[in-house]
């Protein structure tokens, strides 16, 4: 080919060609491991056989004990994301007219107003700049002031980027005699989460970010006080289908506080979807084959080597520095550049899907997830490197491979 031909063929060439699929860099659904996906290659089975409790969903319950880290609560699957198992949570304690103080640090904590909102509770808004940190004196005077029958928070907001301290809310929560309601979509398994020890009374989560599991299943633990409070309701909650307390009566071993005895047939609330059940089982065993410490500082080393990167090619963090998400980095576009057009460029070009930022910052924050397996050199450094070009393709031009340098002197460093 004469160098005239190569120049005009250049600009045209798609890096993904023949790829079928982005790699997902989003901040969740995110890359499954093989042996998940392979877990779920199964013909049909009964939810409601002995075999499928025993052998199924009752160890992929006790793996999700450890991963919450709780031994005084209960680990709810329910078919559903995220959202069902705020929903739920939310539902199965509160009653209407009941009194909770909503933190609003994004579009997430937004997401849960409006579920308390829609069930009746008298929300009250506790709201944090976007990407600012949490004033906990503050909170704790709104606290004393309201004296709400709970408190709920958004642990990683991905909506920006940022991790908000769980222990120090749950401190105050008991302090005050409120219930902790956590949303832990984003984090859960990702970053440390101690149920337990954070005094959290519904930790909630969904099966498709770090906990590397399709999309398909919320996942929640209940604490003993969230059950001593869905037992003293003055009316059951108007939703059948989201009671949590229908778990402890027709599903928990009387060893654990429910009211099934131990060793006899148990039924589900909810049908529960085998094959998603038999992912999570995969998945749980991944994770607790890793160890959760070592987990965790995967996740932190691999996000720092992420904004390393990022510093590196000029882009600037969206969060306070000092609350920096482990698992998912929100960061400004350049000055010209539409956020919409990063990720098509991104995509289209290079393979690599990533986010724009939500709301209000959909045309001016980009969004990277470092969650399970893209926690890893093997995942962030081609995406930096896809990022800096596909960038430059749209006119932000930084010095070559600077990006990608940064992010492996700090996985070399780190790790
Ligand atoms: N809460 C947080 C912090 C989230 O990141 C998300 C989803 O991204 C949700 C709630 C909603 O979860 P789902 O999309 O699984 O319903």
């Amino acid at each position: 080919m004469n160098r005239a031909r190569e120049d005009s063929v250049e600009p045209t060439i798609s890096w993904s060609a023949g790829q079928n699929r982005a790699i997902l860099m989003i901040p969740g659904p995110t890359e499954l491991p093989w042996p998940v996906i392979q877990a779920m290659n199964q013909p049909p089975m009964i939810q409601y056989d002995a075999q499928f409790d025993l052998n199924i969903l009752e160890p992929t319950t006790q793996a999700l004990r450890e991963i919450f880290q709780t031994k005084d609560g209960e680990v709810i699957l329910l078919p559903g994301s995220g959202r069902t198992g705020l929903e739920a949570g939310a539902i199965s304690v509160i009653e209407p007219g009941e009194r909770v103080l909503t933190i609003v640090t994004g579009v997430f904590g937004l997401l849960m107003r409006e579920i308390m909102t829609r069930i009746g509770a008298q929300v009250t808004e506790f709201s944090v700049e976007s990407g600012q940190p949490l004033d906990l004196a503050a909170l704790e005077k709104k606290v004393e002031e309201l004296k709400p029958k709970a408190i709920t928070m958004v642990h990683n907001e991905t909506s920006t980027g940022a991790t908000y301290p769980a222990e120090p809310v749950g401190a105050i929560a008991r302090r005050h005699g409120a219930l902790f309601l956590l949303d832990t979509v984003s984090s859960l398994a990702g970053i440390d989460v101690r149920t337990d020890v954070w005094g959290v009374d519904l930790n909630m989560t969904g099966s498709q970010k770090c906990l590397t599991a399709p999309i398909g299943m919320a996942v929640v633990s209940v604490s003993p006080r969230a059950w001593e409070a869905m037992e003293r309701r003055s009316r059951k909650p108007g939703s059948l289908v989201y009671d949590l307390l229908r778990w402890k009566e027709l599903w928990m071993p009387v060893s654990r506080g429910g009211r099934v005895p131990d060793g006899t047939p148990r039924r589900q609330p909810i049908s529960i979807p085998t094959h998603l059940t038999l992912a999570m089982q995969a998945a749980t065993r991944l994770i607790l084959e890793e160890g959760l410490p070592h987990r965790f500082r995967r996740h932190e080393v691999a996000s720092r080597a992420f904004r390393a990167g990022l510093g590196a090619m000029r882009l600037e963090i969206f969060p306070h520095p000092s609350i920096a998400s482990n698992t998912v980095a929100c960061f400004k576009v350049p000055n010209g550049i539409e956020a919409g057009a990063a990720v098509k460029q991104m995509r289209d070009r290079y393979g690599i899907l990533i986010g724009t930022g939500l709301e209000r910052f959909r045309a001016t924050t980009l969004r990277v997830g470092t969650m399970g397996l893209t926690a890893s050199p093997l995942y962030v450094l081609p995406t930096l490197s896809a990022l800096e070009l596909a960038l430059r393709d749209l006119g932000h031009k930084t010095e070559s491979g600077a990006g990608v340098a940064a992010a492996q002197s700090t996985f070399a460093n780190l790790a």
